[in-house]
């Protein structure tokens, strides 16, 4: 059997440059050439057929299997190496205290957890993982679950979600992870629209030690829902005791049957361009898309990114510090590092729980190589004392890459001046599932640019383009982020059973030949580009187009405020107004009205001297909390129903309900 090189070196010799000229110029030469770095159990007869453009379908014919990659594949070189080290600083002993029904439940899954007083670890080898996802598999195929089913996954950052998703992609079911917490009315939408056959769970999830109740969540989900799946399969994490209904299955009790058996379950070759899984996107802006994922395509550009993109070595420790239900977490929490060999950090735990440094903790312990999470946590940590990053050895990281929302310069440079590393803003969508636009250590003749999240990657013809002519914006001209397609293998296929949709959502404009982002964006005079925000968060103030990024950006200057949303709301006068809720990173200072009057105007200052009066924002308000989606992105369309006094609508993808009261209140209190 062949043992493909996930760090295939033919091409690290070249220039940045010379390689995405050839993505671009001979995509078929550039994609031959990268497949090699993943097996596949029959070549691919085809690198790219475009012939039904925008569908567009990588490595025809080729047959290979993700988990196989992921997981089996390294058994020879490297078993005994960790594939996954998982802390959670939400089992701790207080939490063991009040529900001693814990341990034995890791127990039960043999799940060799250490406790310490303000966190747990586990440790997990390749050759584990190898047993633990055929287990998992093995009690799939067992409930019926096949080839092309769907199954949604609805499970906290444990281990065993992690088994679930390659134990899945091994039997080439098709898997959605719904983001933990989200309402029954999120997951029943997600059965429906996926058809699931097989729900996979938990009795309950913990955020920050408040327990959330999982399983309940569900039982009212598939009551909602139309299409109800035939089982659910229940990790019992021995947190919160649970009714079963006739349709539940114990894991635990059926993991021991195919523990006892020994199974091993062959993967399942899938034609690469077979779907491996659906992920809906966060809905920031309307109702979630299914965005459907292919196999072979998705391997080869996630392994082809760890290499050309973060310059991470098999061996390597990466920590994507996300959610499995986020893109990022499917890409670079559990698919990428595992194909490229490396070790994958799991967290279950906040960024400020037990204390602010737990992450710089959990970095110099496992001697973290590459980090990558979103600006919102890190804005977290940077309203604490910043002693927290001192006080640990991070000297093993090499770069620390984000991606999500726009990062603001102050934040970039709090975090490069701590750590003394790169820290390297990239611009993906769920829909590429890996980056477009990015920074490439491996390649530094390129400086990185403050303000920018790079260039275009391999594959990704972007450009700006003139939203109604279509023509290429010059530099320093603003337009909408097109891609041409085809996209380079790993993006979306189409969305789930809706063909039209991904059509209509990506292809209408400009006869269907560029994919659309929906995001503003200009480049500078050396292809730098950089994103303007969205194509719904302008508003027009007396004729003028204002992003609300740009005026964001502005007042995140301001040395007193941490975070900061800016809508536009009606106005008779001059059409729309911008309004900016900031949050404070000391939010007492306000409660006397000679200090809030100060930072008041000194935010209009800031705005109206560097983008001029028109977007000086008409009011200012402080709340405690900003509404955001589950993966950190600021919710403005609620923002703005709320300072209009209407009713938020659909608020299924909100985070903490708890912050649509605050900026209430915030809005009330002016
Ligand atoms: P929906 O498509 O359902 O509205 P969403 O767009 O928030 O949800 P994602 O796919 O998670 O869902 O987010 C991608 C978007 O995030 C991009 O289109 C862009 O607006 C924003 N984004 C991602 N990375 C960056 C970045 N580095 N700088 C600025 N914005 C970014
Ligand atoms: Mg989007």
């Amino acid at each position: 059997m062949k043992y493909a090189d996930s760090n295939y070196t033919a091409t690290a010799t070249r220039s940045f440059d010379e390689l995405y000229q050839t993505s671009l110029d001979n995509p078929t030469d550039f994609w031959r050439q990268q497949a090699e770095r993943i097996y596949w159990h029959k070549q691919p007869d085809t690198i790219l057929d475009d012939s039904k453009l925008p569908f567009a379908k990588w490595f025809v014919g080729g047959e290979t299997n993700i988990c196989y990659n992921c997981v089996d594949r390294h058994l020879e070189e490297r078993a005994e190496q960790d594939a996954f080290v998982w802390v959670s600083s939400e089992i701790n002993q207080d939490l063991i205290d009040n529900h001693p029904g814990v341990v034995d439940a890791f127990k039960a899954l043999d799940n060799h957890v250490e406790f310490y007083t303000d966190y747990a670890k586990r440790r997990l080898t390749y050759n584990r993982l190898y047993k633990e996802v055929n287990y998992f598999a093995d009690v799939l195929q067992r409930l019926g679950v096949g080839k092309g089913d769907r199954v949604i996954i609805y499970m906290p950052m444990i281990l065993e979600a992690a088994y679930a998703m390659l134990a899945c992609t091994r039997i080439g079911a098709i898997h959605s992870v719904v983001f933990g917490g989200f309402a029954a009315h999120n997951l029943a939408v997600r059965m429906n629209d996926a058809q699931a056959k097989l729900v996979i769970t938990v009795d309950a999830g913990l955020r920050g030690g408040k327990v959330i109740n999982y399983k309940n969540l569900v039982n009212q989900g598939i009551e909602q829902a139309d299409n109800k799946p035939e089982n659910v399969l229940v990790v019992d994490r021995g947190i919160m005791p649970y009714q079963p209904q006739p349709i539940d299955v114990d894991y635990a009790t059926e993991r021991r049957i195919s523990c006892d058996a020994k199974a091993v379950v062959d993967p399942v070759w899938l034609e690469s361009n077979e779907p491996c899984y659906l992920l809906y996107t966060s809905g920031t802006t309307g109702t979630p898309k299914g965005v459907q994922r292919d196999t072979g395509g998705h391997a080869v550009a996630l392994t082809t990114s760890i290499d050309l993109i973060y310059d991470g070595k098999p061996g390597d420790t990466f920590w994507a510090i996300s959610d499995i239900g986020w893109a990022v977490g499917h890409s670079y929490t559990i698919y990428a590092p595992l194909l490229a060999g490396m070790t994958s950090i799991m967290y279950e735990g906040l960024p400020h729980r037990p204390n602010p440094g737990i992450w710089w903790r959990i970095v110099e312990a496992n001697k973290v190589n590459i980090l990558f999470t979103a600006p919102t946590g890190v804005r977290m940590l940077k309203k604490q004392d910043e002693s927290w990053l001192t006080r640990y050895n991070t000297s093993s990281v090499k770069s620390f890459f984000l991606a999500g929302e726009p990062l603001d310069e102050p934040t970039a440079d709090w975090l490069s001046g701590h750590l003394g590393v790169p820290i390297l803003d990239h611009y993906w969508q769920t829909e590429t599932g890996w980056p477009i636009l990015s920074h490439v250590p491996k390649f530094d003749y390129k400086d990185h640019k403050p303000g920018s999240p790079g260039y275009p990657m391999y594959g990704f013809n972007a450009k700006v383009l003139n939203e109604e002519t279509g023509e290429p914006c010059q530099p320093g001209e603003k337009g909408l982020l097109a891609i041409s397609a085809p996209l380079p293998p790993g993006c979306l296929t189409t969305v789930w059973n809706n063909d039209e949709r991904f059509i209509k959502s990506y292809y209408n404009l400009f006869n269907g030949k560029e994919y659309s982002s929906s995001d503003y964006a200009m480049t500078d005079e050396n292809g730098y580009f950089y994103i303007l925000g969205r194509t719904d968060d302008v508003i027009n103030v007396a004729g003028h187009r204002l992003g609300t990024q740009e005026i964001e950006a502005a007042i995140s200057e301001h040395p007193e405020v941490a975070e900061v949303g800016v809508v536009g709301i009606k106005d008779e006068l001059k059409g729309e107004l911008p309004i900016a809720f900031c949050i404070l990173r000391d939010p007492s200072i306000i409660e006397d009205t000679e200090n809030r009057f100060r930072v008041e105007q000194q935010i209009f200052g800031i705005v109206a001297k560097s983008l001029g009066a028109l977007a000086r924002p008409a009011a200012v308000y402080f709340p405690t909390a900003l509404p955001k989606t589950r993966s950190g992105k600021i919710l403005r369309r609620a923002i703005r129903a709320l300072a209009e006094g209407r009713d938020t609508g659909d608020m299924s993808t909100l985070d903490d309900p708890t912050a649509i009261d605050a900026v209430k209140a915030a809005i009330d209190s002016y």
